[in-house]
């Protein structure tokens, strides 16, 4: 970068293109490394915590999908990034649904990665209608872990969550997603993410993604190699690409 072109940027945007750059390389990097097209693996930039500022600047850097695990959170974010204008967004919940943010979520999400009940299923399919949205797409989160106090639904309430899904015709699977637990050797989560792959790929046997190939969003900052290694489409990244998020709880 010239001179001229730093004096332009600010710190905090130049800061912010390096790690981007560097994260997106990485990803690519192990992508071809794996023998897989890096162009099939979206970078979610995970921009909860941080202000409608941060991920304007992150969209002048070329972030379009942003991940938000709270919904009341990334309303003021949402409404504010569409009032600036700028180019299209596409936003994803990646936190917990409760059933009373529902209706404002089917409002302001592209992608909902949260799914972990048939009865959610049921009230987003009803909200969709109430709300004119022909389609939302879902991913199901499934609790791989013998953890009870972990985000998701087992494997064994995937199949009735499926059939639920394919009765809607509002609400569209497209992929499966995870948050394994946390482990200083990281290499301990692969056998997660290779779990939910498993899973995936059984579901596409089954042509349960309608002709699609199916989803696979998993990987953090500290593990999205192994996420890619393993056939992540989708990587839901914060600290790497905007730093330390503080005290303030995940
Ligand atoms: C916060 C969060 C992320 C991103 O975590 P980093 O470690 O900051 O990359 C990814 N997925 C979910 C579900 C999250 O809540």
């Amino acid at each position: 970068m010239s001179a001229a072109e730093q004096g332009q940027s600010s710190d905090a945007g130049t800061g912010l293109r390096a790690r981007l750059a560097e994260v997106r390389q990485r990803i690519d990097a192990c992508a071809l490394g794996a023998g897989r097209d890096p162009s099939e693996i979206t970078l979610i930039a995970v921009s909860k915590t941080h202000s409608a500022e941060v991920v304007a600047a992150a969209a002048a850097v070329g972030v379009t999908d942003l991940g938000e695990n709270r919904v009341q959170e990334a309303e003021s974010k949402i409404v504010a990034l569409a009032a600036a204008g700028g180019p299209h967004l596409r936003w994803h919940l990646i936190g917990h649904l409760q059933s009373n943010k529902a209706r404002r979520a089917v409002r302001l999400f592209e992608v909902i990665h949260t799914v972990d009940s048939a009865a959610l299923v049921g009230r987003l399919e009803k909200l969709c209608e109430e709300e004119e949205r022909a389609e939302l797409p879902v991913l199901v989160q499934l609790s791989l872990a013998d953890e009870a106090t972990k985000a998701g639904a087992t494997e064994s309430e995937l199949p009735s969550i499926v059939e639920e899904i394919d009765g809607c015709k509002r609400v569209r699977l497209v992929g499966l997603m995870t948050l394994p637990p946390f482990f200083d050797e990281v290499e301990r989560v692969r056998a997660f993410f290779r779990r939910l792959r498993e899973l995936r790929d059984g579901l596409r046997a089954r042509d349960a993604f309608r002709g699609r190939a199916g989803e696979l969003s998993m990987g953090m900052s500290h593990d999205f190699e192994l996420a890619v290694e393993e056939g992540a489409t989708m990587v839901r990244v914060g600290t790497a690409i905007f730093g330390a998020r503080g005290r303030t709880p995940a």
